[in-house]
């Protein structure tokens, strides 16, 4: 969208790429396939037979909305952002970076509600003021939690550098200065605003970085440094076709906050350690149902480009063939299947947003951390060693080695080896290229490593309740002494 678009580059950043502060970041070629990515969750909003799945009515305004702006208010609409992100990775091929924003926002509207509640502040009317505007201005948020954490066996306060998590370093009755940073932030140059929770439930001794903020992206005190991606700097080269998707990718950046100043109008949380740990219980939990959407639709542009390989290739009779794309269909609907499920289970909180459930989500995104994987394995599979070994698409155009490119890479009569080598590219994209680490390494830590989410299984688990159940069908003889 345009006007999406126009919106980002008006914004004043001080932004770092490869070594270099860009005076123009917007138009640059790492940069500009992550923006047309999320641009795509406006580009649905044309479109007359999206229109129950891209919008929802606000509790606020009781208007329709940006579903990526929606406090959900029922089942169905957690079951609607799932199908959404589905369709969004099923067009991108990649990270399309909004969920972050709508996730975050979701977790602050249930722990601002408690927060006001019990300690009488006014966090909740402030959180509800901003998501006001960012619905009335269908804007782009960033959900920025993950510190850098420096030595993992320390606590916050314990770090022989107190930035390593981020942290307040001044208030006064104007608003609050903070310092830190937060590593790997999906989004972060497509968004508007940029919405900081803490990465751990804390504890006293840490209650300077219990710290939730709502900050505009262009705030002064602000610093990006994009990161990398595998093979990025083929979308730089003038013939982008060795990218492989041609048109979308993932964005992640380091962003610095150097004592910002956040007026206490966006201030959702200020020392209150105790509420740090289900806030961030909250978010991970939307983002780990997010994806069970997500990394499915991008799955279906995998097993669609790795059936059409086979094809080309001339395997696709193959039983050994049919039985792995059936196979990785069925590892790519059971993250559906989660997604759906922990949607269909959540419930009501007393804000009155619906809540996932906590339990499902959390095994949706353990399958995660490993179905990806399996189906990229597969992919690699079928699609043969070429993938990794082909010269550019660009020699096709040479004179004399591009009919000798058409010659010895042909598969199947009819078919334009020229197609065969683009799917080649963009399995190679999802498995080995950019969109590797939106579909693979994403997967694995995004929302959470793996043990973050044993941890809350281990949690949610209920086993004295599953041995009872055990119980009951052998007798209780000799087993009195246990509680009932
Ligand atoms: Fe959305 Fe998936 Fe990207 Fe997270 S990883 S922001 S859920 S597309
Ligand atoms: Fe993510």
């Amino acid at each position: 969208m345009s006007s999406y678009r126009e919106s980002l580059k008006k914004l004043s950043r001080k932004v770092y790429i490869q070594g270099k502060e860009s005076a123009d970041p917007m138009e640059h070629p790492l940069v500009q396939p992550g923006t047309n990515a999320v641009a795509q969750t406006f580009e649905l909003e044309q479109q007359a037979e999206y229109n129950e799945l891209i919008f929802a009515k606000s509790h606020l305004s009781g208007r329709p909305v940006n579903r990526f702006t929606h406090i959900h208010r029922s089942t169905e609409d957690l079951m609607n952002k799932v199908k959404l992100q589905r369709l969004l990775g099923q067009r991108t091929g990649t990270c399309f970076q909004r969920c972050v924003g709508l996730d975050a926002l979701n977790a602050l509207e249930i722990t601002t509600y408690e927060m006001e509640q019990a300690l009488g502040k006014p966090y909740h009317q402030r959180f509800n003021r901003f998501l006001q505007q960012v619905q009335d201005e269908n804007a782009v948020c960033d959900g920025a939690m993950t510190d850098p954490k420096g030595d993992r066996s320390k606590r916050p306060h314990e770090q022989a550098d107190p930035d390593l998590y981020l942290r307040i370093t001044g208030e006064n009755s104007e608003g609050i200065t903070v310092r830190g940073a937060k590593c790997h932030q999906t989004g972060a140059l497509n968004s508007h605003y940029i919405i900081v929770m803490p990465t751990l439930a804390m504890k006293e001794k840490d209650r300077d970085y219990a710290v939730s903020f709502a900050v505009e992206a262009d705030a002064p005190g602000i610093i990006y440094i994009l990161g990398r991606q595998p093979s990025d700097t083929r979308k730089q080269e003038p013939h982008r076709a060795d990218v492989g998707n041609l048109y979308y990718s993932g964005q992640e950046c380091l962003i610095v906050f150097d004592d910002l100043f956040i007026p206490w109008e966006r201030v959702f949380m200020f020392k209150e350690y105790q509420y740090s740990g289900r806030l961030v219980e909250r978010f991970a939990g939307y983002h780990r149902q997010s994806y069970g959407g997500c990394k499915a639709g991008v799955g279906d542009i995998l097993i669609g480009a790795t059936a059409a390989l086979a094809e080309y290739q001339g395997v696709d009779k193959a039983s050994h063939i049919k039985d792995k794309l059936v196979e990785m269909v069925h590892l790519n609907e059971t993250l559906f299947c989660c997604g759906i499920a922990c949607s269909a289970q959540g419930g009501v909180a007393p804000s009155g947003a619906y809540l996932i459930d906590l339990l499902l989500a959390n095994v949706c995104k353990l399958n995660v951390t490993r179905f990806p994987y399996e189906i990229a394995r597969l992919a690699e599979d079928i699609a043969g060693g070429l993938m990794a070994t082909m010269p550019s698409l660009a020699d096709l155009d040479h004179p004399q080695i591009g009919p000798l490119m058409r010659k010895y890479f042909q598969g199947i009569a009819g078919v334009e080896t020229t197609c065969r080598l683009k799917m080649l590219r963009l399995v190679e994209n999802l498995t080995l290229g950019p969109a590797a680490a939106a579909y693979l390494t994403e997967s694995m830590h995004g929302a959470g490593s793996p043990q973050a989410q044993r941890v809350v299984i281990a949690r949610q688990a209920e086993l004295e309740n599953k041995k009872m159940l055990a119980r009951a069908l052998v007798g209780r003889e000799g087993d009195d002494k246990l509680p009932e």
